[in-house]
């Protein structure tokens, strides 16, 4: 209606230009009503770019790799800053060098996982069968899970692992505990389907307050008198020193 009035051509009415010339002092006030439609409008305006901004903020550090350190952003699988904002984060993402860096950082992860499921078999006696079933249950329970979803360990891998990295490490870890305190060897011999004769030996010895008995090793034996028996012993206690 005011802007109606403003319009009006000359040659308008008294009437008219009455309601013209009190129009001129309404265009003042729709000046003013205008710039603080403009300024509410800006405010608005400006709000709304801090409701757009602040959610893409959370979203991107929703992302594992990257963290605030320091109020600047830190790619942790490349071990970098990265300068700039979503655009740049994006793109580091996308190069060749992350994605290769998290693909083997992932692997690793798989790796441990599957030696702790070997460590954790032989700890609780478990059958190394378990083995063929036990990641696919894995998988089925945590379905989000990307480790749970790459286990790739059947029993033959299992025993594998077991006898091939795990094996030497506690040996290593056993034998070096015993160099350090005294212990007892107790021995029983037994004959296998293959009529072979062997030597199971375990040794037990005091360990930060508690007594432990450990299986040390099963030894072939051809002679088992009590100095057979002794003289493969000290060859094999030998072969650690
Ligand atoms: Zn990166």
């Amino acid at each position: 209606m005011e802007r109606f009035l403003i319009a009006l051509p000359e040659s308008c009415t008294n009437k008219e230009k009455d309601i013209a010339s009190s129009s001129k002092e309404s265009e003042a006030e729709e000046k003013e009503i205008i710039k603080k439609g403009e300024e509410t409008q800006r405010t608005r305006s400006e709000s709304n770019e801090e409701d757009i901004v602040l959610p893409k903020k959370r979203k991107i550090y929703k992302q594992k790799w990257l963290q605030n350190v320091n109020g600047s952003n830190y790619c942790q699988v490349c071990m970098t800053f990265i300068e700039g904002e979503s655009f740049y984060i994006k793109r580091q993402s996308l190069t060749k060098a992350h994605k290769k860096t998290e693909s083997c950082q992932k692997q690793q992860k798989v790796k441990e996982t599957e030696l702790k499921m070997s460590a954790y078999l032989c700890e609780k006696n478990l059958p190394f069968l378990l083995a063929d079933s036990f990641p696919q249950l894995c998988a089925d329970m945590f379905p989000d899970s990307e480790i749970a979803l790459s286990l790739k360990i059947k029993s033959k891998k299992a025993t594998q692992l077991t006898v091939g990295t795990l094996a030497p490490y506690a040996i290593a870890k056993l034998v070096s505990d015993l160099k350090t305190t005294p212990f007892s060897i107790m021995r029983d011999e037994s004959t296998d389907i293959s009529t072979k004769k062997s030597l199971v030996v375990i040794v037990r010895y005091w360990y930060n307050d508690y007594v432990k008995d450990r299986f040390f090793d099963l030894l072939e034996v051809d002679d088992c008198t009590a100095k057979g028996l002794f003289n493969v012993i000290k060859k094999k206690l030998d072969t650690f020193e």
